[in-house]
């Protein structure tokens, strides 16, 4: 059996305004911290191996992101590798770092390299200096260009940047000009988000004391049409509703969160799931170190029934290019499934090929509505 292992790096420089995820600029904490996320690893070597003794589990993806793991040392960064590496059997095809392109330097992309790192996915977000400024990002485009550059003469060349788009004010021609200087650098991957207002962050309260004005839906549909066309115009696959890659070039470790691969998850706020429970590790990095210090686990899980199970195949497997594999459904659900999707077959939303569930190129506009129309629970 395959799994993958994702290492969470709760740390920051700054703290961009939109982001929701579990982060602290508290850096003094990081060796502590990874000392406990060591810890971790190894109280839990036996996990998967103690849930199917007759499968032999090796690791085929590392995957570590945050916060941003590229803030910590580089002997932090390799105690963490050398750790998974030790405690767990690998097979490793793919180690992905998630970076901060203000991060990167010829002597940091040279180490995790020799560490065995294969895969860097940068935070690039946008290439216009006045809406990183507004997001408060820490770099700048030229940075994000150069950073790039870098790490392929450094000799890692598979390349994933992240975009997003639909922020205020921001026009379909600043979203065609942020997508013509991703394709001049030419990643191997490009994961393109709209702008998320969550609640709790300071871009919330922008919005909520009327201070910017949120970009409309058709604008933001005409922005994903946008990325679509240009993107697959110069050879790109879009194999993930928001994600796309050059042949050959999908995310392992991501396509296994979409298509029912277990995965370990280290460290405070990391999510785990091995086929019969999903858990989470408290998103607190004192009490996270504490309680590892105490010889405990900080988690808490839950069982996954039948149902839960059918959900999440459709909420994963629904977003990928293949859709739902119908065969890998029991009977009952696998009827319930095609009962459920009639409509939105006949409505054009979604179409049946080869036992395959997927969304049409109408339905990725509405895929939230589509996937909610199939789910159980
Ligand atoms: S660098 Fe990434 S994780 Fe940190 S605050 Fe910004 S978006 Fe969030």
């Amino acid at each position: 059996m395959k799994a993958g292992i994702y290492v969470h790096i709760p740390f920051c420089e700054s703290r961009c305004i939109y982001c929701g995820f579990y982060s602290t600029t508290a850096k003094d904490w990081c060796t502590r911290y990874v000392d406990a996320l060591l810890k971790e690893m190894r109280m839990r070597s036996d996990e998967l191996r103690s849930l199917y003794p007759d499968n032999e589990c090796t690791i085929d993806t590392v995957y570590i992101g945050g916060g941003t793991p590229s803030t910590l040392s580089t002997e932090d960064i390799a105690r963490i590798i050398n750790t998974i590496k030790e405690v767990y059997p690998c097979t490793t095809r793919e180690i992905t770092m998630e970076m901060n392109p203000d991060d990167v330097t010829p002597a940091l992309i040279t180490s995790v390299r020799t560490l065995g790192v294969n895969r860097i996915s940068l935070g690039v977000q946008t290439f216009s200096d006045e809406r990183l400024r507004f997001i408060r990002r820490r770099h700048n485009a030229a940075q994000a260009v150069k950073a790039v550059e870098t790490i392929r003469r450094a000799g890692i060349d598979n390349i994933s940047i992240d975009l997003m788009f639909g922020f205020p004010y921001e026009t379909l021609d600043d979203w065609q000009n942020d997508l013509n200087t991703a394709l001049k650098l030419r990643p191997n991957h490009i994961s393109a988000y709209s702008l998320m207002y969550e609640e709790g962050t300071p871009l919330y309260l922008l919005l909520q004391n009327g201070k910017i004005k949120q970009t409309d839906d058709d604008t933001c549909l005409a922005m994903y049409t946008m990325l679509m066309d240009t993107l697959s115009a110069n050879g790109y696959e879009h194999y993930e509703i928001s994600n796309f890659c050059l042949p050959g070039y999908r995310a392992i470790h991501n396509s296994s969160y979409w298509n029912d691969t277990p995965y370990l998850g280290f460290g405070a706020a990391a999510h785990s799931y091995n086929l019969l429970t999903r858990s989470w590790n408290v998103a607190d990095i004192k009490e996270y170190i504490n309680t590892i210090k105490r010889g405990k686990l900080p988690s808490d899980s839950e069982r996954i029934d039948n149902d839960t199970h059918y959900d999440d195949i459709i909420t994963t497997a629904m977003r990928t290019h293949e859709g739902v594999d119908l065969k890998r459904l029991k009977p009952e659900y696998r009827d319930y499934a095609l009962r459920s999707a009639k409509s939105d077959i006949d409505g054009g939303l979604l179409e049946l090929t080869n036992d395959h569930l997927r969304l049409t190129r109408k339905g990725l506009f509405v895929s939230d509505m589509v996937m909610s129309n199939l789910m159980k629970v």
